[in-house]
């Protein structure tokens, strides 16, 4: 089947390219993209036309670091963000809600809370906790997923009890008697998180784990994404994705960064490296330290807000240097969390140890995040032709928190323009759920650099249009191996593309946070639609 796509302005980014009048589809890839004159005599005589009346078109946006399962789990409990639940008392009434439809057996759960965006501007007490869910153990995770606030059954159900030291990885909340307050950081609460979503991944049926994928790509679809990694993937989920693509209910393109400790089973399960088009399991994920809005990525120096401290290193040099050197020899691309300056010296370290004498970076190994890469370290991750997948709506969502735990420093954090100038490939991505997937938002704060409050952290670092857009197609699709396919519309590249209903790169960038996805095409189908575009 053949489909001209015309009156559009088709933004390509092919190197050096201005928009494009049409396109033609064939087979699921794009035939030819021009003039409508030279594209009309490319194509068949029975072509399809859809005519866009001026919409925009641009390449499929690439999600190059989220969390897909995890948003389509959490998506069945409570939405505790902000602003929709702008306080403790509209957190605990959705907890309550979310109590009535949770199943016996699994904890109630609420996630998306963050503590400074709340009225109190502090984390929910276990105490607020119990008020709404008193029979129960229920959990509300923070939105960073480095940090969750537990009531009084699940603090007893997960062992942690008043008066125990903190357990090593992490640290535990405490009030002025000292007694828990429910709040956990880092490693338990990364434990209890992947108890509580594998204890109710296995006891769903296969038509809700199918829901919870069908659900998640649902999410993605609508908001232009036809491409993600996953940065969590485990045997459960990536198996889950499997049943998916089997029943050809795959969305977006899924790459699986696959946890490291999984890593033997990856191998023996035959769904190592790329399964179909639509889903590949190529490259592992390691965390290094903790997160920036949790305030626990690993810095030189002490954090000026709670929880204080340095922050949580989870490797030392030589283990971490010996993870990479075995992966690397598997043939795997590593994708390694690194957030805070001391875990990112180290992660580099590592790198540069296992990649001498190769010449440069042949498998592409990653940094996620790279929140506080300060300058010499850029010029040494450039030098060993580092990747990096960060995630530029950590501004309009998180970036007062930065402010005030980087005090010194925030203008220099996810330095985006210093990446690009030093020749680094920058992919964007969202870190879903951990903010909106919506990958507008990231282009929009990748321009502006602009806090919820309207402080612009680091005035430099900000990015023109063109390259906004370009570490969510060309960038993204480098990164996850995928260039010669997606990430820029071109002959011979698959038909994955999104229609706009304005121009990002033309418009003010205020107002790219509005601008409508009408459809999203995967292969040359429509996935999403909000009307009737194209035919189904
Ligand atoms: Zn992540």
């Amino acid at each position: 089947m053949e489909l001209i796509v015309e009156d559009a302005v088709i933004v390509t980014m092919a190197a050096g390219a201005g928009p494009a009048g049409a396109m033609l589809v064939r087979d699921g890839r794009i035939a030819a993209v021009g003039p409508p004159g030279e594209v009309h005599a490319a194509a068949s005589p029975g072509a399809q036309t859809v005519r866009l009346d001026g919409a925009t078109v641009v390449p499929g946006l690439i999600d190059a670091h989220c969390h897909v399962s995890n948003v389509g789990y959490l998506a069945a409990g409570a939405d505790c963000s902000q602003p929709s639940a702008p306080g403790i008392p509209e957190i605990q009434a959705r907890l309550r809600e979310a109590a009535g439809r949770t199943p016996e057996g699994s904890w109630v759960t609420g996630s998306g809370y963050v503590e400074y965006k709340l009225r109190e501007r502090r984390h929910p007490t276990r105490a607020e906790l119990d008020a709404a869910v008193p029979d129960r153990p229920a959990v509300l995770y923070h939105t960073s997923l480095h940090a969750c606030v537990l009531n009084t059954a699940a603090l007893r159900e997960a062992g942690l009890k008043d008066g125990q030291p903190d357990p090593p990885g992490g640290a535990l909340g405490r009030d002025s008697q000292g007694r828990l307050d429910g709040v956990v950081f880092e490693g338990p609460m990364f434990a209890l998180f992947e108890r509580n979503f594998r204890h109710d991944l296995t006891r769903m049926s296969a038509a809700q784990r199918a829901h919870l994928v069908e659900s998640a790509g649902r999410y993605f679809a609508g908001l232009g994404v036809t491409a993600a990694c996953d940065a969590d993937m485990r045997r459960d989920t990536l198996t889950a994705f499997a049943e998916a693509d089997e029943a050809g209910a795959l969305r977006p393109r899924i790459y699986g960064l696959v946890v490291h400790d999984q890593v033997d089973w990856l191998v023996s399960s035959g769904l190592r490296g790329r399964r179909s088009g639509r889903l590949a399991a190529e490259a592992v994920k390691i965390w290094s330290d903790g997160g920036m809005s949790s305030r626990t990525a690993a810095i030189h120096g002490t954090y000026p807000v709670p929880p204080y401290g340095s922050g949580i290193l989870f490797f030392d040099l030589p283990e971490l240097t010996a993870m990479v050197r075995d992966l690397d020899a598997q043939g795997f691309q590593v994708c390694i969390h690194a957030q805070g300056d001391r875990a990112i010296e180290t992660v580099l370290d590592a790198y540069a140890t296992v990649l001498a004498g190769a010449s440069g970076n042949p498998r592409r190994h990653r940094i996620e995040h790279g929140g506080a890469m300060y300058p010499p370290m850029i010029a040494r991750a450039a030098e060993l032709g580092i990747v990096v997948a960060s995630q530029p709506g950590f501004f309009s969502t998180l970036g007062d928190g930065f402010a005030e735990a980087f005090p010194g420093t925030s203008d220099q954090l996810y330095p985006f323009a210093s990446w690009l100038r030093a020749g680094m490939t920058v992919a964007g991505s969202s870190d879903a759920p951990v903010i909106t997937a919506d990958p507008l938002l990231g282009i929009r704060d990748a321009i502006l650099r602009r806090t919820g409050e309207g402080r612009v952290l680091g005035p430099a670092e900000r990015l023109p249009a063109r390259d906004a857009l370009a570490i969510y197609t060309r960038g993204a699709a480098f990164a996850m191996h995928r260039e010669n396919e997606i990430g820029s519309l071109e002959p011979g590249k698959l038909a994955d593309f999104v229609v706009l209903d304005a121009n990002p790169l033309e418009i003010d960038a205020e107002r790219i946070g509005g601008v409508r996805v009408l459809a999203t095409l995967i292969g040359g189908a429509p996935v999403y639609q909000a009307g009737d575009i194209f035919p189904g």
